[in-house]
């Protein structure tokens, strides 16, 4: 995977969450304040223009740019999260043109460890984690049977997005939605939603 793959990702990124806008400020107007669409829409619109400003040359940069944008543009919980989780991610990958499979795994657990210190939230909690965990052991098992690479990241989206629906079950234990208590239960969590929708984007650049 080169730089142009992570780009071709991000744009996917910005595509979907563009499309899936409404559907994920739904999700956020149900435990939350109603700006999970917009706060991903606002931020990875401006990921898509600090990318065409100044197109980085190797796919760690390119990550790296894209998580101190989506830090600097998007206000709620959820920009400083997957903000540092990208931006670990591409500090991992350092300057390499071209990254393997398990590579990029290794960086995704650098990334969901990254959200686990910011956001101190454990599988369970009714978070993105419950979606990003799943998908990153997924992508860890498929490196060490030695899957190849769009069906890795195939097994990687069905786990999130598995994740994902999982969480309509939990009480939320972090963020906005936990002022809620078991409130939250009976909702599928905005952000474990978004990050399915990210490794779908990650599997359909893949497969493309
Ligand atoms: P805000 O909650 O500030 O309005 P968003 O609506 O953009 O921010 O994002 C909400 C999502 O962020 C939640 O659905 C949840 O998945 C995630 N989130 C919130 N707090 C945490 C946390 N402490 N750790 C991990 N994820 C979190
Ligand atoms: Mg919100």
């Amino acid at each position: 995977m080169d730089v142009h793959f992570f780009g071709a990702w991000m744009e996917k990124c910005a595509r979907v969450v563009h499309e899936q806008r409404e559907h994920l400020t739904r999700l956020d107007a149900a435990i939350g304040d109603a700006d999970h669409g917009t706060n991903l829409d606002r931020g990875f619109t401006a990921i898509r223009q600090a990318l065409a400003e100044s197109p980085p040359t190797a796919p760690g940069p390119l990550l790296a740019l894209a998580g101190t944008t989506l830090i600097r543009k998007v206000g709620g919980a959820s920009g400083p999260l997957y903000g540092s989780a990208l931006r670990q991610m591409g500090k991992a990958l350092g300057e390499a043109e071209s990254v393997t499979l398990a590579d990029l795994s290794a960086a995704m657990d650098i990334g969901l460890q990254a959200v686990r210190w910011l956001g101190s939230a454990e599988q369970g909690d009714k978070t993105m984690v419950d979606a990003f965990a799943p998908a990153c052991a997924a992508l860890r098992q498929a490196v060490a049977e030695g899957v190849k690479l769009p069906e890795a990241l195939a097994m990687a989206a069905e786990a999130a997005d598995q994740g994902a629906k999982d969480t309509v079950s939990m009480q939320a234990r972090k963020g906005r939605a936990s002022y809620l208590g078991p409130r939250s239960i009976g909702h599928q969590d905005p952000g474990a939603t978004s990050t399915a929708m990210i490794f779908c984007a990650l599997r359909d650049v893949s497969s493309a």
